[in-house]
């Protein structure tokens, strides 16, 4: 909800929003009606809306032009659990492109993604290659949005950190409060069940 607001913020600030007409012809213009990621046909129905960043405590992505393509639903997936370690790069989607299989362990997640769609080690290298130059080229229209997110990330995942404290906190303490006041007096019930 944070990330919303901030993103919907930058989108007034910048002049421009994802559900611009203009907006969804410039990602139709860049990937066409594939996954942004791997390249393939989008399936009608099980296509996804995709942040590039994700919107999570890890990549602090916002709903902002620059950040939001269509993936299909298996790189959807498969780049999910990247999102929460970025291992490879500060950008969400970039560290999950990285995932070539030279650079981890044999049991990464995200490599053996990569290398189930793409067996042959050259044609995935060139893949995700050139996966990682399509979406620099998407985003070149909204570097100023790219590059706002990219400088706020730090500050925002900081007040992301402290609105889950206070949240927790607040959580805990009516919590507390609301299990006061519960009669929790068992005595009577047993006393009903050994008359039984
Ligand atoms: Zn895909
Ligand atoms: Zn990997």
């Amino acid at each position: 909800m944070f990330l919303h607001e901030v993103s919907r913020k930058a989108c007034v600030a910048g002049g421009m929003s994802v559900t611009d007409p203009r907006y969804a012809e410039s990602v139709l213009a860049a990937f066409g009606r594939n996954c942004l990621y791997c390249g393939g046909e989008l399936e009608r129905d099980r296509a996804s809306v995709e942040h590039l960043n994700g919107m999570n405590r890890v990549s602090v992505g916002l709903h902002v032009p620059g950040n939001v393509a269509m993936a299909c639903k298996r790189c959807n997936n498969g780049k999910r659990q990247d999102d929460q370690l970025l291992p490879l790069a500060e950008n969400g989607w970039e560290s999950f492109l990285f995932h070539d299989g030279s650079r981890c362990a044999p049991t990464c997640k995200a490599c053996l993604y990569w290398t189930s769609i793409w067996p042959d080690r050259e044609t995935r290298r060139t893949s995700l290659a050139s996966a990682r130059e399509r979406v620099h080229g998407f985003q070149q229209p909204y570097k100023q949005f790219v590059q706002w997110s990219a400088n706020t990330r730090e500050l925002l995942r900081q007040k992301i950190e402290i609105l889950y404290r206070d949240c927790q906190r607040f959580a805990t303490d009516e919590i507390g409060k609301l299990t006061l006041g519960l009669e929790l007096n068992f005595s009577d019930s047993k006393t009903l069940e050994s008359e039984d």
